[in-house]
């Protein structure tokens, strides 16, 4: 699994989390704290998928996605939201905004990597969405 994975995560811990998991697994991963960073990040470097967290200190999650998936180069590129806003109502809204997926926090590793793994692969990976 040499796919390269950019991590948008302001909560040291979640971060933290994340990145174990994914160092476990065998990805490779870029970590962004900032929707503002994740954006510079991806001027320059190429990523098979992004992890982002909604509730960020700046631009949300879902902003960053629309703007990270109006480059061209990236109006493919999967991205989980992982996020604990689970209510209904939301996630639906952050659906909307081009996600793959949604993951809800706290984090179930199982959950997490067949995520990972269906997005890379191409399949759908989340029910209520429009894989793009
Ligand atoms: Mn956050």
């Amino acid at each position: 699994m040499n796919a390269s994975i950019l991590v948008v995560e302001d909560n040291l811990d979640n971060m933290k989390l994340i990145t174990w998991l994914l160092e476990d697994a065998g990805y490779s991963f870029v970590t962004a704290n900032s929707a503002e960073d994740a954006l510079a990040l991806v001027t320059t470097k190429s990523f098979d998928l992004i992890l982002m967290d909604i509730s960020l200190p700046g631009m949300n999650g879902m902003e960053a996605t629309q703007q990270v998936h109006a480059i061209p180069r990236l109006a493919n590129v999967p991205i989980i939201a992982v996020t604990a806003h689970a209510a209904s109502g939301e996630a639906e809204k952050i659906l909307a905004s081009g996600v793959s997926a949604l993951v809800t926090k706290p984090i179930d590793e199982d959950e997490l990597y067949r995520t990972i793994r269906a997005c890379l692969g191409g399949e759908p990976c989340n029910g209520q969405s429009t894989h793009r």
